[in-house]
């Protein structure tokens, strides 16, 4: 377990699941930031008329997810250089 200060990622309402953030658009082009529940594919959409405030949000989940995994990939083992 690690205790480094990451900001807490949005949990699903109903069982507590780390919620996928991606960006989607409605059909006039706004556009929102999904909330995906891994668990049952329930989703939420918070539509933001501030674009640059949506991509912020989806960058910075990305960022951290991002991250995650390259974290396990560096633990699990050796690079191929060459
Ligand atoms: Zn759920």
């Amino acid at each position: 377990m690690t205790t480094e200060a990451t900001r807490p990622l949005p949990t699903c309402f109903i069982c507590g699941a780390s919620l996928r953030v991606s960006i989607t658009h409605s059909k006039k082009g706004k556009v929102a930031v999904a909330l995906t529940c891994p668990t049952d594919g329930r989703h939420l959409r918070a539509f933001c008329n501030h674009r640059p405030f949506v991509e912020e949000v989806v960058a910075r989940v990305e960022t951290d997810e991002a991250a995650l995994q390259k974290h396990s990939k560096t633990q699990a083992g050796e690079e191929d250089e060459g």
